[in-house]
């Protein structure tokens, strides 16, 4: 499994080889928690550099673990993708994302929310069919839900991603190429997808207002995705610099530790009402 972005990946790496007794414990401690729907999710604002005006969230999936506290998602996921809780835990953040983005359209805020899909997520023929059904139940439009997709995802099965994508697209929901960069995807295969925006990665994102090469691979990534008529997110901004650089790029929407960390629901909220006073 892949965890090589979290903080916590050290703590876990040598307690997870494998069937070891421990990585099998953590999966029971987490199918248990899927089950009683126990996993919360943390909302992170995307704000246009332009204007200020928050445009959206990205939801986060969190789980607290009663003895061992927070385990990072990049722990998390991965063990529910190879032990089959993947679609449970998928149905349960969409669920709880589309609620609270009615809650914030209700209270004013016309934001559109990101859930992330992990391989298995997308490749279930069930998944269009649920995702209609839960926006329907949430009152929600379809495009303010967007599905965030890794290339990797999308390269493992391009076949059987792409057929999902069209009928995801098909129902008016918005998809986006998450992490853009770093899966080595050619132009061609973008060009042909249904995908309404690219997030390009923080690795280059990090880095780019003191390296110029990074700075350059940003720059060819919002005109790639604006040639092909895509909104183009930029996520990991730290700093006001990185921001500034982002607004004279013509990056459309921003994301990162700058404006917020993700943030349980009462706090999000909060936060947006505090800028828009
Ligand atoms: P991601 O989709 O690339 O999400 C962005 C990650 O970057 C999040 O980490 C976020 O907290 C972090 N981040 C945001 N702003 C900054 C910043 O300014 N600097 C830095 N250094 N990091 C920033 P998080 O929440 O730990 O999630 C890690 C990964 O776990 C996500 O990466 C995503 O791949 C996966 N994940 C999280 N929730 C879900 C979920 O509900 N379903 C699936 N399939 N995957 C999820
Ligand atoms: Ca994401
Ligand atoms: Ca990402
Ligand atoms: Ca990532």
């Amino acid at each position: 499994y892949a965890a090589k972005d979290s903080n916590g990946l050290r703590l876990y790496d040598s307690e997870l080889d494998t069937n070891s007794p421990e990585r099998l414990a953590l999966i029971a401690d987490l199918r248990r928690a899927v089950e009683r729907r126990e996993l919360e999710v943390a909302y992170q604002p995307k704000v246009d550099p332009r204007t200020g005006q928050v445009v959206g969230a990205e939801a986060l999936a969190r789980w607290r673990h009663p003895e061992r506290g927070p385990i990072p998602p990049d722990v998390f996921i991965p063990l529910a993708e190879h032990s089959g809780l993947v679609w449970p835990l998928t149905l349960h953040v969409l669920e709880l994302a589309l609620r609270r983005r009615a809650d914030w359209a209700r209270a004013g805020h016309d934001l559109h929310v990101a859930v992330n899909l992990s391989p298995n997520s997308l490749l279930d023929a069930a998944l269009p069919e649920l995702v209609a059904r839960l926006l329907a139940e949430t009152g929600n439009p379809a495009h303010a839900l967007t599905l965030e997709i890794t290339e990797s995802t999308i390269l493992a099965d391009p076949a059987g991603s792409r057929a999902t994508l069209d009928r995801l697209h098909a129902l008016g929901v918005q998809l986006s190429i998450d992490d853009f960069g770093t899966g080595y995807s050619s132009l061609g295969r973008l060009r042909e997808l249904p995908i309404h925006e690219v997030k390009i990665d923080k690795s280059f994102v990090q880095r780019m207002a003191v390296d110029h090469r990074d700075r350059a691979v940003v720059r060819s990534a919002v005109q790639l995705g604006h040639a092909l008529d895509m909104r183009v997110v930029a996520e990991g901004v730290e700093d006001a610099d990185t921001y500034a650089y982002l607004a004279d790029e013509g990056c459309d929407v921003v994301q990162g530790y700058l404006l917020s960390r993700p943030l349980p629901p009462e706090e999000f909220s909060s936060w947006m009402n505090a800028r828009s006073r």
